[in-house]
């Protein structure tokens, strides 16, 4: 199978960076990320691609009847945009195994604005993708369990923290699929989280969750719910029926490492940043993570140019490390603290 024939995936988009440009732009052209044909907009005639030193990506379209010219990147995701595309395509890389933007300062000589603009537009898309509207958690026979969260803690209750208003995050997991959501709550009374159920969980669901007051008129739902509770002031699994909501708080751990890493989150972007995390876990349940980093490991170990890249971003302040093939632990910064 030549690259080109080979699906986008984290483990091949390391082999195309490391082609010369004129080979990623082909390889974009096959993609459909560039167009690999275009139509004059003033006559309308087939235009044709000619090396140009002026530009960035080294060519630009142009009519030979009447020489109008176009750049390559019009109507595409990066017009407008002034990095070269191993640069982004190294950003795209970089953001996909959430690598720390400092990080990705060092290892591309993009400045931190750009590299913050760029993961920005690829949230954006993640999200996009995601299609928040249509998702629908549990059904008849399954289970989602449910729980609510402080997710920006007043620190000393006292001076400016008193100003910073709590923010409430309300998260659902279905068990099996293990898909995630979590939403900002502008409360965690009754109102605002049995919205969010009636919303996202689908009928005769079985749903699981603490005794906090708000979740008793679940049953009140004119979706025949059914609901379980665990009292955490006695117990973590409810010792009559086996209950508990263990698989949610878990995942609120690692949301929360998730938050932590990109240092300096505005409170405006947590939603975002929420929803990205939910999309990372929804693509690794049908991918299956593991495969993925497996893989571009082993295309990682090909290169040691890149194991002692990835090894400078885990060693401290550039300390050397010995060169050793990066192990999935160690590799999985999310887990970084
Ligand atoms: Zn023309």
């Amino acid at each position: 199978m030549t690259l080109l024939s080979k699906p986008i995936e984290l483990y091949n988009l390391k082999e195309v960076i490391d082609l010369n440009q004129a080979d990623i732009l082909e390889w974009l052209k096959f993609k459909g990320v560039f167009p690999s044909t275009k139509n004059c907009s003033k006559c309308g005639k087939s235009m044709k691609l000619i090396q140009r030193n002026d530009s960035i990506d080294g060519f630009s379209w142009r009519c030979t009847t009447d020489s109008k010219r176009c750049s390559l990147r019009d109507g595409t995701y990066l017009q407008n945009s002034r990095i070269d595309v191993k640069t982004f395509l190294k950003i795209v890389y970089f953001w996909a195994f959430q690598i720390r933007q400092v990080d990705q300062v060092s290892m591309i000589s993009v400045d931190r604005h750009t590299i913050i603009t760029y993961q920005q537009k690829l949230r954006h898309l993640a999200i996009s993708s995601f299609d928040i509207e249509s998702i629908k958690l549990g059904g008849e026979g399954k289970v989602v369990e449910i729980d609510e969260s402080l997710f920006v803690k007043v620190k000393h209750n006292k001076g400016k923290d008193l100003k910073r208003p709590q923010i409430w995050v309300f998260g659902l997991y279905e068990r099996g699929t293990k898909l995630v959501l979590f939403i900002i709550v502008p409360k965690r009374d009754a109102y605002n989280l049995l919205n969010v159920i009636y919303k996202f969980v689908l009928p005769k669901t079985i749903i699981y969750s603490d005794c906090w007051r708000a979740y008793t008129r679940i049953r009140d739902l004119d979706k025949n719910f059914e609901h379980f509770t665990v009292n955490h002031n006695l117990f973590f699994v409810n010792p009559e029926n086996g209950v508990h909501t263990n698989s949610i708080e878990s995942v609120w751990n690692s949301a929360k490492v998730h938050i932590k890493l990109m240092r300096g989150v505005s409170r405006d972007y947590l939603q975002s940043y929420l929803l990205e995390f939910c999309w990372r876990r929804s693509i690794s349940r049908i991918a299956t993570r593991f495969k993925l980093i497996k893989d571009s490991q082993s295309c990682i170990q090909e290169n040691e140019n890149v194991v002692s890249v990835i090894n400078n971003v885990l060693s401290k302040k550039g300390e050397k490390m010995k060169k050793q093939p990066v192990t999935p632990k160690k590799y999985n910064l999310r887990k970084r603290k």
